[in-house]
């Protein structure tokens, strides 16, 4: 296999999304399955709409994806050498300077223009097979705005070939420039390059990704806490898939798996339900140490708190799909795991009857020597043996079923309506503090 140099090549005009940093990710696979390059190079040809912001961002996230380029380049630190192949040019008459007509304020009165031969132009593309283009209607067209400003045609084409780039691989709104650099290229006698057009990607709304259609910059979905491994896992199948019935694969197998023949012709969607279930997936591979880690939760924790924390990640990890996600179930649903709360008395009860207040209390008296006689240290499942067989027998009464017994304890445990179950809460908030909350809620039954 030749070794294939790819660059990934975006400009610094705006904050890319997704769609833009999956050329990235199947450039980069490309290079590494075949042994070969990943460049990144900086379009900031267009000085007005470039920013070093931008220019930032897309090397946080490409750190972040742990994309690293084996070359980087900047477009603009070219200059010479382009101005350099638009004078060869000129001198050989393929190109020419021509004045123009300025039809709006700021039109330059000369240009430079690419003699056309007319006729058409043939590329075998890797993904989409052979593209025929009629060049005939592009008369000639603009390959600088002047010796040292030439236009994106111009300056990817010399770049490439200094960069030694044997493959392009870009999003498919590319293919009809394709003919136009290939002129270009042939004109400046460099090699010819092999082309792989990537499906375009939609958005769950149907409308092409981009940032107007609601597309979000790869970084907020980084401070969403979605995980790298998760987000390559996810790009890489936008469009490709390794051919069996994996759906995880981490980086290693990925560039193992990887190839552009597999890469499909037709569009992708970008379904951001599906992103949270793989990522969901590599939340749940982490240990629990570097779960704790990703949480980053920012306050100071008692030891208390530090301990019901590490207790409470084999639940984050069954019910969160990222690490916001995670956090906010720590002040919601999980917060009894902290705190205590207010109960109410009515919601205890579930119907305030007379008759049911005794019921309760029964039940709760109950519950109280069974936790009583468990050992100091709880798993979920013994707490579960301990306790079900009470529920069971309020079942077998035909009274108010196990709920009988289970609402109140959950309940009380909890001081919520929707908590985890009551064996996992007495198993993480341990016998003393399970039997201290239990007690109180007696307490409030007998007012
Ligand atoms: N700079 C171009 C863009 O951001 C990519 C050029 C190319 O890949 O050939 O769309």
């Amino acid at each position: 296999m030749t070794p294939i140099v790819t660059r990934f090549a975006p400009s610094p005009t705006g904050y890319l999304h997704a769609g833009n940093y999956r050329t990235a990710v199947f450039a980069y696979l490309s290079a590494k399955h075949s042994g070969g390059k990943f460049i990144v190079r900086i379009e900031d040809t267009d000085v007005a709409r470039s920013s070093p912001e931008y220019e930032a961002s897309i090397f946080e996230t490409l750190t972040w994806l742990k994309l690293s380029p084996d070359e980087t380049y900047r477009q603009s630190e070219h200059r010479p050498r382009h101005r350099e192949l638009l004078e060869k040019l000129v001198k050989d008459d393929t190109a020419y300077v021509s004045k123009e007509t300025p039809q709006a304020p700021g039109d330059r009165e000369e240009v430079i223009r690419f003699r056309n031969p007319g006729g058409t132009v043939t590329f075998m593309d890797i993904i989409h097979g052979e593209i025929t283009t009629d060049i005939t209607d592009l008369g000639d067209f603009i390959i600088a705005r002047s010796f040292d400003e030439p236009v994106f045609h111009f300056a990817v084409v010399v770049d490439d070939a200094d960069e030694g780039v044997n493959h392009v691989i870009r999003g498919g709104d590319h293919i009809s420039n394709t003919a136009r650099q290939m002129l270009i290229q042939q004109a400046l006698g460099l090699p010819m390059l092999l082309y792989a057009h990537l499906p375009l990607i939609f958005g769950d709304n149907h409308k092409k990704l981009s940032k107007r259609s609601g597309a979000k910059p790869l970084s907020e979905y980084r401070d969403q806490g979605i995980l790298p491994e998760a987000m390559l896992n996810y790009i890489a199948f936008l469009g490709w898939n390794p051919g069996d019935k994996r759906e995880y694969l981490s980086r290693e197998e990925l560039i193992e798996a990887f190839g552009l023949s597999r890469v499909q012709k037709g569009s992708a969607i970008f379904d951001e339900v599906k992103l949270l279930s793989v990522n969901q997936h590599w939340m749940r591979k982490l240990s629990d140490d570097d779960f704790l880690a990703h949480l980053k939760v920012g306050h100071r924790m008692s030891d208390f708190y530090a301990e019901q924390l590490r207790k409470a990640v084999p639940l984050l990890k069954e019910r969160a799909h990222t690490f916001a996600e995670a956090r906010e179930m720590l002040s919601g649903e999980l917060s009894c795991l902290f705190n205590e709360s207010i109960l109410d008395r009515a919601l205890l009860v579930a119907k305030e009857l007379p008759k049911r207040v005794g019921m309760t209390k029964l039940a709760l008296e109950s519950l109280l020597g069974a936790i009583q006689s468990l050992p100091e240290s709880l798993s979920t499942e013994a707490v579960k043996e301990a306790l079900m067989p009470l529920g069971n027998a309020e079942e077998a009464k035909g009274k108010g079923g196990r709920g009988a017994v289970l609402w109140p304890l959950r309940y009380a445990l909890s001081g919520q309506e929707r908590s985890p179950d009551p064996f996992t809460l007495v198993a993480i908030l341990g016998k003393e503090v399970a039997l201290a909350r239990i007690q109180k809620a007696i307490g409030i039954l007998g007012e």
